[in-house]
């Protein structure tokens, strides 16, 4: 094995303020200028960001039961990329995360990988059923350790099975996160609803459906006084109505995705199905308003949703190809693009949306602190001064499906460092057996 001690020289922090890193067993064990330790491995970090490691709180791994679009170990590495130390793994496996069971397993996949941590989300209800809830318990006191529930991909639309939920993770300091979609309002729906759904003939998604069923969540969560997590927010009104159980001081959290800081349902027109996404890209104003959001606080984070599918899942005709894109290798790039290059996000913002909040909502210690001398050492460095045109050669899971192919994007991820050991140097992700080997000699041990 190479030297446990690196030098990080010349890195600036989010905040602006240029230093060196010392990392040694797995710790940030110095920062300042000047440092040097026998027998470290110097990384030169001039003119790259030293970022706290990216914290993913909306990650589709697909393991188990969908190894063909994605496994823990490729989805690790995808997250690696770019720049992740941490992923919430989706519910939505086959079988479902419901029990004890899935999650410790997948828990065991993401610990013998090695490239990040992984933290199950365990799914709301039985097999995502939306019939009676999963138990919620039994996970939250498993070796996951599972704070975040979710059945995504499906809404729950039971007003009383919310309640319950919410009412039943209060225990445990749980959080529930919604995917809000009421499916009566959506059913057929292909895109966003308005003119153009109109004159390209696709049924359109009506953004109430989004927001109705966040009105009534934010309400809900106010009754029982319990956490509620909104995920992939995509509508200015949803914006609206978050500001305003915020104001209420309603315990609520919201994310945004790249994409809807990005794209426009215009790209729709194209019927290339790389576009096609749920919740559906919305107008133009839409995605001013989740600019605007996401700047003021009204929402807190930026969630991947990476949702990689086979090739031939998307390689069909609109109607029939699946929702959903890969995101984790571009996540960054984008936010740069979306709302740091125009002055909305400074650095130290987008450390906190999308490191330190995400490990906050999560409940996950070690990961989104600040970079200072005996922190954990889980960070990337970013190069904000590089522009690529972003191609399949960036992509390192098994999702080609990305929306950005061909566009030239800003920045690029040097390093990333989790737990102390590289699992990107130079912008190449290390090897399995290496980082397996580095994982198993550091043999973290989860905790509350
Ligand atoms: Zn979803």
């Amino acid at each position: 094995m190479s030297s446990e001690r690196y030098v990080i020289a010349g890195a600036t922090l989010a905040d602006g303020t240029g230093t060196d890193l010392l990392v040694e067993s797995g710790r940030i064990a110095d920062v300042g200028s000047g440092l040097s330790a026998a027998g470290a491995t110097v990384i030169d970090a001039n003119g790259l960001i030293a970022l706290p490691g990216l914290v993913d709180l909306h990650t589709h791994l697909r393991e188990p039961g969908y190894e063909q679009s994605e496994t823990v170990l490729t989805g690790s590495q995808a997250a690696a990329a770019g720049g992740f130390t941490a992923v919430f793994a989706m519910a939505n496996t086959s079988p479902v995360a419901d029990t004890a069971g899935v999650v410790e397993q997948v828990l065991s996949l993401g610990q013998s990988a090695g490239y990040v941590t992984v933290r199950p989300i365990g799914a709301v209800t039985v097999g995502l059923a939306g019939e009676r809830l999963a138990e919620l318990g039994a996970m939250a006191n498993s070796r996951a350790h599972v704070r975040v529930f979710s059945d995504d991909g499906q809404c729950v639309s039971d007003p009383l099975l919310m309640r319950r939920a919410l009412e039943y993770v209060k225990a445990f300091d749980g959080v529930i996160a919604q995917h809000a979609q009421e499916p009566r309002l959506t059913v057929g729906a292909q895109m966003n609803e308005g003119a153009l759904s109109g004159e390209l003939g696709l049924t359109g998604w009506p953004a109430v459906a989004e927001e109705s069923i966040i009105a009534r969540d934010v309400l809900l969560a106010e009754h029982v006084g319990s956490r509620l997590h909104v995920c992939h927010v995509s509508t200015a009104g949803s914006v609206d109505v978050i500001r305003w159980a915020k104001s209420r001081g309603i315990a609520v959290t919201a994310e945004v995705t790249p994409h809807h800081l990005l794209l426009t349902e215009e790209l729709v027109a194209s019927y290339d199905s790389r576009y096609k996404v749920n919740p559906p890209l919305r107008r133009r104003e839409d995605v001013e308003a989740l600019r605007q959001g996401l700047a003021d606080g009204t929402i807190d984070i930026v969630a991947t949703d990476h949702a990689p599918h086979p090739v031939e899942a998307k390689d069909c005709e609109w109607d029939a190809a699946a929702n959903g894109m890969v995101g984790l290798e571009s996540a960054l790039s984008v936010v740069h693009a979306s709302v740091v290059q125009n002055g909305l996000l400074e650095w130290a913002d987008v450390a906190r949306v999308l490191s330190h909040t995400p490990a906050q909502i999560g409940r996950l210690t070690g990961h989104g602190g600040p970079l200072v001398a005996g922190a954990a050492a889980q960070f990337t460095l970013y190069d904000p001064s590089a522009t690529r045109e972003f191609g399949t050669g960036d992509l390192t899971g098994k999702g080609i499906n990305s929306p950005y192919l061909a566009m030239t994007l800003p920045g690029r991820v040097v390093a990333t460092f989790h737990n102390g050991y590289p699992t990107v140097l130079d912008g190449v992700v290390q090897a399995p057996d290496t980082v397996a080997e580095r994982a198993a000699a550091r043999a973290v041990s989860i905790r509350g």
